[in-house]
């Protein structure tokens, strides 16, 4: 699973779902940003949650 130009950190980053045997995570494949997840049918859903709230927490800035 791969969402193009979705990282939360770099925003032009591929993030990568990958699984390292302890457990899932995501992954920006530019700037090494990385997240756990639960299960990995929550983590889009997390990552549009993350983008959701830096969006809105650049725009205030
Ligand atoms: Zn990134």
């Amino acid at each position: 699973m791969l969402w193009t130009k979705n990282c939360p950190r770099c925003e032009r980053g591929d993030v990568s779902l990958t699984n390292d045997g302890y457990g899932w995570f995501v992954e920006c494949l530019q700037c090494g940003f990385a997240m756990d997840v639960d299960r990995p049918a929550r983590a889009e859903a997390l990552l549009q949650q993350i983008n959701r709230k830096h969006r809105l927490a650049a725009k205030a800035a």
